[in-house]
């Protein structure tokens, strides 16, 4: 296996003293889902954040695809699709425009093509002209997954992509993964659902005050612990 992502000793302490993250490693192959599983303030979006290059680290390092974040940070981050954990979209826009706009601000060649195949692996395809206000959460949801595919990246990450989301949208979104995982998009997301993990996740990463506590083949994990004690162990 080939690794896309690569972490090394990350340490992010913020102006306020606080150590978000203390030496961080981690490594992630392609091809892979990977659930990072953590409580809150466990330093999940912190990490996403410094990999996408919007926190600066104190220290370490992160590599996508080979490049190095600090030293080749646009060929880094044209590696990285960020599906955010809030819906920033702009309302009177239409899907249509989002994503060829996305495609735009990475300095891709239009491809239409492409983009219609990433909204109708997302079921959006008949919605390309619908303004953003008209859809669904559900919806919102699938165009920002499409927007940060946008741009052909090698690695999506999820930040908490069922957070605050009823069961029918929960599962609604796994769907959406699973469809992902067979076109061979590598997938990083974050969850504090253990349940989120066990059904996607072909590893789960346990992060916890700024460490990774463990990171195991998700069948070897529940095989060997049961939720019960993970849960325990998040807490
Ligand atoms: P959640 O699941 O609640 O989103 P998280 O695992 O994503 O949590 P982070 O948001 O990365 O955790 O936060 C990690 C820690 O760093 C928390 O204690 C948080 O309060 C702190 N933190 C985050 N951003 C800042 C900041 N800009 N300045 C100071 N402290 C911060």
């Amino acid at each position: 296996m080939t690794s896309i992502l690569h972490i090394e000793g990350l340490t992010k302490r913020y102006a306020s003293g606080h150590e978000a993250l203390s030496g961080v490693d981690l490594t992630i192959e392609e091809g892979e889902i990977l659930a990072l599983l953590g409580p809150n303030g466990a330093g999940k979006t912190t990490l996403i954040s410094i990999i996408c290059g919007l926190v600066m680290p104190t220290g370490g390092r992160v590599s996508v695809g080979g490049h190095d974040i600090a030293r080749d940070y646009r060929k880094a981050r044209g590696m990285i699709g960020l599906v955010p954990q809030e819906i920033a979209l702009e309302p009177f826009e239409t899907v249509w425009n989002v994503v060829r706009f996305s495609r735009g601000v990475f300095g891709k060649k239009r491809n239409d093509a492409h983009l219609e195949d990433v909204l109708r692996s997302l079921s959006l395809w008949e919605k390309r002209d619908a303004q953003i206000r008209e859809l669904s959460g559900g919806m919102k949801r699938r165009v920002l997954i499409a927007k940060a595919l946008s741009h052909e990246p090698r690695v999506l990450f999820l930040d908490e992509p069922t957070a605050g989301v009823d069961v029918e949208l929960r599962r609604g979104m796994w769907e959406v993964v699973e469809g992902l995982r067979a076109r061979g998009v590598t997938i990083i997301l974050t969850t504090h659902y253990i349940e989120e993990a066990e059904e996607i996740a072909d590893r789960v990463a346990v992060i916890s005050k700024g460490q990774i506590l463990l990171v195991e083949e998700k069948a070897r994990l529940m095989a060997r612990m049961g939720r019960k004690e993970l849960r325990i162990e998040l807490h």
